[in-house]
């Protein structure tokens, strides 16, 4: 069963991991967005952290609704209420239970995913975070290292696409041959989940 201490982990664990690849997600936002998407994700994951040690929430569903907040609070770029939605739409899925199943985790994060798509009006094939996160719930039934893979080889098929959605879709054709920064920075959370579950 996961308890409060393993999301707090899970969020913490991403934290470090979008502080050390921020220049990279800064470098993929410069070739197709205007460049801030490390900053943004840096800027929002340091709030998350600094609340939660603040106030450590005591269940599962209230540690990732209060990340949700913080992120759609602090970042003021896209990603920030499309992640924002994620944590607190999968937060609120697994209410206030003390200890939660991989099953339900499963479940919920289903619904997180669902809940981005349908704010971001984005399907599988756009470009966008939607094309990591989407492949990595549907692997997740197979564990947390197959989510991982499935995310990571989602960010990768980003870069053959044509931006729909967001500020890359500006670009028309010229965002094909670039790698999607919310689509890898999505791969860097799954990631995190698969490191902390010991994946
Ligand atoms: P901004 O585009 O406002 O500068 P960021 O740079 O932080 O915000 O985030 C850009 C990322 O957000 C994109 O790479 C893409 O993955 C994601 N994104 C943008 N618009 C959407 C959308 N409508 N649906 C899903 N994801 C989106
Ligand atoms: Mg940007």
């Amino acid at each position: 069963m996961l308890d409060a201490d393993f999301f707090r982990r899970w969020l913490l664990a991403a934290a470090a991991s979008v502080d050390r690849e921020a220049a990279r997600l800064t470098e993929l936002d410069s070739a197709i967005g205007d460049a801030d998407h490390g900053a943004n994700l840096q800027r929002g994951f340091t709030a998350v952290v600094a609340a939660l040690e603040a106030e450590p929430p005591q269940t599962p569903g209230a540690v990732l609704v209060l990340a949700g907040r913080q992120l759609i609070s602090k970042v003021g770029g896209a990603s920030g209420p499309l992640y924002g939605t994620l944590l607190r739409r999968t937060g609120k899925a697994l209410g206030d239970a003390a200890e939660v199943s991989d099953e339900q985790l499963c479940e919920a994060l289903a619904a997180g995913v669902a809940a981005v798509a349908e704010l971001g009006k984005a399907v599988p094939g756009d470009k966008t975070m939607i094309d990591a996160l989407t492949p990595a719930v549907e692997a997740l039934p197979d564990g947390y290292a197959a989510a991982r893979e499935a995310a990571e080889k989602g960010a990768l098929d980003t870069v053959p696409l044509q931006a729909r959605k967001g500020r890359a879709s500006y670009l028309g054709e010229r965002s094909i041959g670039h790698q999607d920064p919310g689509a890898t920075s999505s791969a860097l959370l799954v990631a995190a989940l698969a490191e902390v579950a010991g994946g």
